[in-house]
């Protein structure tokens, strides 16, 4: 972050006395770009860009004209992400991917992390990085990790069959349906293997039918050995579909062909799929794995760190891991910042990365994490947004106008803190059946129309950037 863009954020903390969660929420994601007469401010969300934009844009102009002693000097607040000017800022800026989809992309254009064994298939989908040994175990995944190993070991057994594991994103769901199509393969170079995210099922059946070549796609996903389909929940929704995995699924699971799918929540969740189709998914195994512990988001550093020839001191590790405690790809976004920050400092750092080295390398996923996700944040955030006051979000009233703030607040306490059920309905006042009932109310309604899923995605970025 630049000098100016610093010292405005210290003045507007300090003199202008902004409260420290509005600062957070409103001012820390703002990524400045600056020349000699001009700042660019760019904001994540069009939110925080009304938000910055109607409550402190007079000071920050006022403050910039000052700094620079240049009454023409001029603030722009742009949305999105400062425009990449060179090549290796790509590298340096390969925070959070997405998925292992674009992950797998990232590994094969990035210097840093390049790894010749990162090869995606394209036959069956399978990124032949993911094994169940890079995998790295700690308490909230080692049930999953060895149900996907036997899995591996014995496709098809009905107890097993299908595998059902959820969670929240970046958890390691994907790496471990990788692993056992790869270990399935390893044993058994003859089998047909399939990996599909469910979307991209549906466009091949979309495309499929206008080619007159249904039959064709039915053959091939209904004759295969083991058939791992990721991120099921994006078939919420999607009736047409969802008949065709019905029976796509029914065929393979009465031929004893192994089944694996993935999704962001518990099949029971699971809204806008037919029922017929989610009690299914419990019929084999159901594992949910949970954000890793302290100790597991260590090892994983450690373990990266290695797999990248990169020297990392355990010390070092543990503080980034204290920090950043969301999820696994979080991590990796900050050890590809660190290997980023040293190849262009290499000269500074004979002897391997220092902290202070690391603070600078990964300072702005710092100032995003020193603000832990709160029920409270959330609450601000959407009352500010619906412009309704808390007690109307937290109280009884059914007007349209409260409820829908409520299920969506609901939702993203659920989505966006490790918080129970149960604390979330204390804190709003409400029993447990009701806060399932809002996140259920919340993901209809994203599922029915685009613009609330925006909005709810946007209040999500806004509360979690
Ligand atoms: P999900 O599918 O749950 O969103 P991914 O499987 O795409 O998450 O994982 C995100 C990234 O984190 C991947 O690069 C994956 O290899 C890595 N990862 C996740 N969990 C682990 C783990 N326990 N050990 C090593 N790498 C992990
Ligand atoms: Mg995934």
């Amino acid at each position: 972050m630049s000098n100016l863009w610093q010292k405005c954020l210290d003045y507007l903390k300090n003199d202008i006395g902004i409260e420290e969660t509005e600062y957070a929420i409103w001012l820390l994601p703002l990524h400045a770009d600056i020349s000699d007469s001009e700042i660019k401010l760019y904001s994540p969300n069009r939110f925080t860009l009304k938000q910055v934009t109607d409550k402190y844009l007079p000071q920050i102009i006022d403050f910039c004209r000052k700094n620079k002693n240049d009454l023409q000097f001029n603030v722009r607040l742009m949305l999105g992400d400062i425009p990449k000017k060179e090549p290796v800022r790509e590298v340096v800026s390969n925070t959070a991917s997405n998925d292992a989809d674009e992950l797998e992309k990232k590994l094969k254009t990035s210097t840093n992390l390049g790894d010749q064994n990162q090869k995606n298939n394209s036959k069956n989908g399978l990124v032949n990085y993911y094994s169940f040994d890079n995998f790295v175990k700690g308490t909230t995944n080692q049930l999953a990790w060895y149900a996907a190993s036997n899995v591996a070991a014995n496709l098809g057994k009905p107890e097993a069959n299908p595998l059902f594991l959820y969670g929240s994103t970046g958890l390691g769901k994907t790496h471990l349906m990788h692993a056992i199509g790869n270990k399935a393969l390893e044993k058994d170079p003859n089998i047909k293997v399939l990996y599909i995210r469910a979307e991209s099922y549906m466009q091949s059946m979309v495309k499929a039918y206008h080619s007159n070549s249904l039959n064709n796609f039915k053959n091939i996903h209904r004759s295969l050995d083991l058939f791992l389909i990721d991120d099921i929940h994006f078939l919420s929704g999607k009736s047409g579909t969802q008949d065709e995995f019905f029976h796509n699924f029914n065929t393979l699971i009465e031929n004893n062909k192994q089944i694996v799918i993935c999704s962001d929540r518990s099949h029971h969740e699971i809204t806008n799929i037919d029922k017929h189709l989610t009690s299914r998914f419990a019929g084999g195994q159901s594992y949910n794995i949970d954000p890793p512990d302290i100790e597991t988001r260590t090892a994983i550093l450690l373990k990266k760190a290695q797999e990248s020839n990169f020297e990392l001191s355990h010390e070092i590790a543990l503080y980034i891991a204290q920090r950043i405690q969301t999820n696994v790809r979080e991590l990796n976004g900050a050890l590809n910042n660190i290997v980023a920050y040293y190849n262009l400092h290499a000269g500074k750092y004979e002897n391997g990365i220092t902290l202070d080295g690391v603070k600078i390398a990964i300072k702005d996923q710092l100032a995003q994490h020193s603000k832990i996700v709160s029920i409270d944040n959330i609450k601000k955030v959407v009352c500010s947004h619906f412009n309704i006051k808390l007690r109307d979000l937290e109280g009884s009233s059914r007007k349209k106008n409260f409820v829908v703030p409520r299920h969506f607040a609901i939702s993203l306490c659920r989505d966006l803190t490790n918080k129970t059920y149960k604390e979330i309905g204390d804190s709003f006042g409400r029993d447990h059946a009701s806060v399932i009932n809002s996140c259920n109310r919340a993901s209809e309604m994203c599922a029915e129309s685009e613009e609330s899923k925006q909005l709810y995605d946007e209040l999500s970025r806004t509360i979690s950037y």
